[in-house]
């Protein structure tokens, strides 16, 4: 008895022990008591010496150990180590046999008894270590019992959690093939749009986008490997072809070392979250029309194209393409056609170009190219752009059918280099435009670059436009008059207005060197409102009521497209007490071809209340009968070039003597301008033209000479 555990009895201090001993003989009771409190001072043993007692102990208290006697009165044999353990599970059972009967003791472990001990063999260590060991082995079947439990629990909840889930779910693996799901749940069916069978194995990832898919396998081998828990949005390709963007959240599950056996990846739809968001990057990049990048995003494009280009050393060319009268297919053919049009033009283009190069449309019918990579070189950088904008033009040259009718598109395309510029993306358009304006004006259908000549005629065109804003506050603008005389009477029978330009350092500045910058700023509309009123005041001064002198004033496009003039026209008629009559406005043929819709119309308001149109430049355009037919004319002005070269070609005279005689026939004014010499009156005379205006007689001059030369008097008023 002095023997010892010494680790064992440590076990023993460490927590009271609670024991039910079920034994019908006094003695062993005793016996094994003893031997217990030999052991450890904290063990509290409970004797029953029935099975029902034991049963009822066991009901009423939690005990750390059963120690059964297999020979008890009221239970025989293994049936009380069955009830015992029925009653509960989860309490060790040591059984005690009094014989030596091993058959009886290993069929009571195997039925659920921790182990068992001789009564005729027992002594305190051993009784100690079985009881002990019992314990913990108990305490570890029941730990593990309990886990299992909960791992079915949990899988129970998990099954549920798989199938119900409102996303989708995949479990994948990876395999030699590569990633491949072992299980798919209903949720991702429904997504898919494909059965679950459909999408077991590599269906799953063979249902996403190409590109996504191989981004998706790379991403699974992420989450495996590298522990990076992301997420992913990938298109998953329905079965009627359709795309549909879904969400990807992927978790690896691992085993104790760490290794992941596999991935479970939920697939959240996220279609219309992804549509909305592709709908307002369109709405602000994309022009809605061509589906191609628009102002904005071809800013952006430019910009970082010239960044790269800092660095690579390379060129970049920008593009201004233009379509040469569209406003006429617009307006012949409608808005619909004109926006067909733009849409196959904005098909075409891409295709004249290298992929990366970005085509943008950046309103009506204005395209630009932006080309990267070109040559370091700024000769062959040009060169090759110019080779380019030759494709491009060339390539947009053929017929686009519109509602059945071919109709042919011409380009203009202007080309700014940035080996030459080197500006910001803003200052390349501006450039590209510049030359684009150049290419309309030598005759459309070509392409220019902007070079030095452009950059100088820019800084000068600029120039120009800051002065004229300032002769318009400061009054430097004056009106001169040229008179129109009869070619039978000699007589003066009106005047035309012309523009003067008072520059306080340049001197005196005719039209033609500012007209065009004030028409292509827009200046042109308070400027020609200013004439206006200024011939309109002179006319009053001049012309009597009844002498009938005509005042004539050019008009450009712009006003009659940008300001309301008929009813500045009827203001100024009854502010100065005119017949609209008395008033002729002259369009060049050249600015009729500018004007559209609301100009036309205006022309048309104009001509009703009375005032006269002359079609003026006649014959430089090409476009004169036409005009002749369509607009309301009065009165046609033979340009001065044909009457100059009357007396040396004879196309100029057989020009200049059919508008007389078509003038004569349609009824209208025939007046021929520039007419210098005798000679040249007699022609026009015996062609029998009514009006002429020109050195010969009088240049423009300012007012007070033409109302001191021309008294109200002179001249007789035909009605
Ligand atoms: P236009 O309407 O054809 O005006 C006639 C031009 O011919 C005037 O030039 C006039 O000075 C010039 N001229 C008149 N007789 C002769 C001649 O015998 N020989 C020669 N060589 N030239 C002659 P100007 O004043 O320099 O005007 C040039 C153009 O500027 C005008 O051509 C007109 O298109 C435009 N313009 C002038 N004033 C205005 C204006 O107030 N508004 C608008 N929109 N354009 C204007
Ligand atoms: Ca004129
Ligand atoms: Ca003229």
């Amino acid at each position: 008895m002095e023997r010892k555990a010494p680790s064992g009895l440590d076990w023993w201090r460490d927590k009271p022990v609670r024991l039910l001993v079920v034994e019908d003989s006094q003695v062993h009771q005793t016996l094994v008591a003893a031997m217990l409190r030999v052991g450890a001072d904290n063990v509290h043993v409970d004797p029953v010496t029935t099975l029902s007692a034991a049963l009822q102990k066991l009901t009423s208290a939690a005990y750390d150990l059963v120690l059964l006697d297999l020979g008890l009165p009221d239970a025989a044999g293994l049936t009380g180590l069955e009830l015992v353990l029925d009653h509960t599970p989860t309490t060790p059972v040591v059984v005690l046999t009094g014989l030596e009967d091993d058959d009886t003791a290993s069929r009571a472990v195997n039925l659920g008894a921790q182990d068992y001990l001789t009564k005729a063999r027992l002594d305190p260590e051993t009784l100690l270590r079985t009881v002990r060991y019992a314990i913990e082995r108990q305490q570890a079947k029941n730990s593990l019992m309990s886990t299992l439990q909960q791992l079915a629990i949990s899988e129970q909840r998990f099954r549920r959690a798989f199938e119900d889930a409102p996303v989708g779910v995949a479990l994948l693996e990876e395999t030699a093939q590569g990633w491949v799901v072992v299980e798919a749940n209903v949720g991702l069916s429904t997504i898919v749009g494909r059965s679950s069978q459909t999408l077991s194995g590599p269906g799953f990832l063979r249902s996403l986008n190409g590109d996504d898919s191989e981004a998706v396998h790379t991403w699974l081998g992420q989450i495996a490997h590298a522990g990076q828990a992301d997420n992913l949005e990938a298109r998953v390709v329905r079965p009627d072809g359709e795309q549909a963007w879904v969400k990807l959240v992927g978790s690896a599950i691992r085993d104790e070392a760490g290794v992941a056996l596999q991935v479970l990846v939920q697939v959240e739809d996220i279609n219309e979250r992804r549509q909305a968001q592709e709908q307002i990057r369109d709405y602000s990049f994309v022009d809605a029309l061509t589906k191609l990048p628009n102002r904005l995003l071809a800013l952006d494009r430019i910009t970082q194209a010239l960044a790269r280009a800092a660095r690579t050393g390379h060129s970049v060319a920008v593009m201004y393409v233009d379509l040469d009268h569209f406003k006429v297919v617009n307006d012949s053919l409608g808005h619909a056609a004109g926006d067909e049009l733009l849409r196959v033009v904005g098909a075409r283009l891409p295709q004249a170009v290298r992929p990366d190069d970005t085509v943008a449309r950046i309103g009506g019918d204005e395209f630009v190219i932006c080309c990267e990579d070109l040559p370091a070189e700024p000769g062959a950088a040009e060169l090759e752009a110019v080779a380019i904008a030759e494709r491009v033009r060339t390539h947009l040259e053929r017929p686009v059918t519109i509602d059945g009718v071919d109709t042919l598109v011409t380009t203009s395309i202007g080309i700014a280099v940035s080996s030459a510029t080197r500006g910001t993306a803003d200052e390349m358009l501006r450039d590209a435009d510049t030359a684009l304006y150049r290419a309309k004006d030598r005759g459309r259908s070509r392409w220019e670059v902007f070079d030095d000549a452009l950059r100088e005629e820019a800084v000068g065109r600029l120039e120009t436009e800051r002065a004229l804003r300032q002769a318009l506050e400061h009054v430097q603008l004056a009106v001169h008059y040229q008179p129109v005389i009869s070619l039978a009477t000699g007589d003066v029978v009106g005047a035309e207005a012309l523009l003067r330009w008072n520059h306080p350092s340049a001197g005196l500045i005719a039209p033609e060197d500012f007209i065009r910058i004030a028409e292509e700023t827009g200046l042109i509309v308070p400027i020609g409102r200013w004439v206006l009123e200024q011939a309109c005041e002179t006319l009053a001064a001049w012309a009597g009521p009844l002498n009938g002198r005509l005042m004539a004033v050019n008009v450009s496009a712009k006003q009659l497209l940008r300001s309301d003039l008929s009813a500045a026209v009827a203001d100024l008629c009854s502010h100065y007490d005119l017949k609209p009559s008395s008033l002729v406005l002259e369009v060049t043929e050249r600015q009729l071809v500018d004007l559209v819709g609301s100009g036309i119309s205006e022309l048309h308001t104009l001509s009703e209340n009375g005032v006269r149109i002359a079609l003026d430049d006649f014959g430089t355009g090409y476009g004169s009968l036409t005009y002749l037919r369509t607009m309301p004319v009065d009165t046609v002005k033979i340009d001065r070039s044909f009457v100059a070269g009357m007396g040396t070609s004879a196309t100029d005279l057989a020009i200049v003597e059919s508008v007389i005689r078509l003038g004569t026939a349609l009824g209208l004014d025939v007046i021929a301008e520039g007419v210098e010499t005798a000679e040249q009156e007699g022609v026009l005379r015996a062609l029998g033209c009514v009006h002429a205006q020109g050195f010969l007689y009088e240049r423009a001059v300012s007012r007070e000479e033409l109302l001191a030369r021309y008294p109200v008097t002179a001249t007789r008023s035909p009605d």
